[in-house]
């Protein structure tokens, strides 16, 4: 079986009300402590690879303007944190990534794509087909031109994925539709055990959890586009997972302290 290293790369932060994003309405009365207004989250990548190749998850964030302009107010990517300028620091040519797998289109996990020159772009086909043309609320997610900017993804070819597929050797594809229409998680074989580059299925390993009080096995989120899918993809990849440690969500606040120790895994 093929191993695999894993380093996560933040790109940058956005802001995200945890009561609209994180938690779904149900489960506030259950759940003490959510904050009211806004809170900072970091926006990660992966960085995958075998000694061999070099494979992407995402490609993270835009830079400042851009998306506190479009996006989320009060969004940022400091100096030196956009994808092709973080690998540059490790030694790494955008024209050496090999692959680069999109959970799904939303403007913070495809920025820089046509950096990567040689690599093959996979995606969903169902997420493509509702990026290209999703219906007026999710403009601003995958930037629709009419709003009047070029969107990351629109020239570009796709390959498209498959669910249980084995992309890569001790690579493989999960649907986990939800969040997004065609969202896709990204299992990772490594030395230390079994990974999941979750995306956005889980906002971040708070979803992993039970709240007891309610009977529900998962803590669903609150911003979906189906939350029957959301909560079977939490549910699968529960499953699947050794643990909550093994899930690596984008917007992830517990990675960016593991980094600081503990920049590579697997
Ligand atoms: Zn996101």
């Amino acid at each position: 079986m093929s191993k695999w290293k894993i380093r996560p790369i933040n790109t940058g932060y956005v802001t995200t009300a945890p009561r609209q994003y994180i938690y779904h309405h149900s489960v506030l009365p259950a759940i003490p402590g959510i904050p009211e207004g806004r809170i900072t989250m970091p926006v990660f990548c992966f960085l995958l690879d075998n000694g061999i190749q070099n494979i992407l998850v995402d490609t993270g964030m835009a830079w400042t303007e851009r998306a506190d302009k479009y996006h989320h107010a009060g969004s940022y990517q400091p100096e030196g944190m956009a994808i092709c300028e973080q690998l540059q620091k490790i030694g790494i040519n955008p024209h050496v990534i090999d692959a680069v797998i999109l959970t799904h289109l939303h403007w913070d996990h495809v920025y820089y794509l046509d950096r990567f020159t040689h690599a093959t772009l996979y995606v969903n086909e169902k997420e493509y087909r509702f990026a290209m043309n999703p219906i007026p609320i999710y403009y601003k997610s995958y930037e629709h031109p009419s709003l009047g900017i070029e969107s990351q993804f629109r020239s570009l070819s796709f390959a498209f994925t498959k669910d249980e597929e084995e992309l890569f050797p001790g690579i493989r594809i999960l649907d986990t539709p939800g969040h997004s229409p065609g969202h896709i998680s990204v299992e990772v074989d490594t030395a230390e055990g079994t990974y999941i580059c979750c995306g956005d299925s889980l906002f971040m390993r708070k979803n992993y959890d039970p709240v007891y009080s309610l009977g529900y096995d998962v803590t669903p989120p609150g911003r979906y586009s189906d939350i029957i899918e959301a909560w079977n993809s939490i549910a699968r990849q529960k499953i699947r997972a050794a643990g909550r440690e093994y899930l690596l969500p984008t917007h992830e606040p517990a990675i960016e302290e593991l980094i600081k120790t503990k920049p590579v895994i697997g």
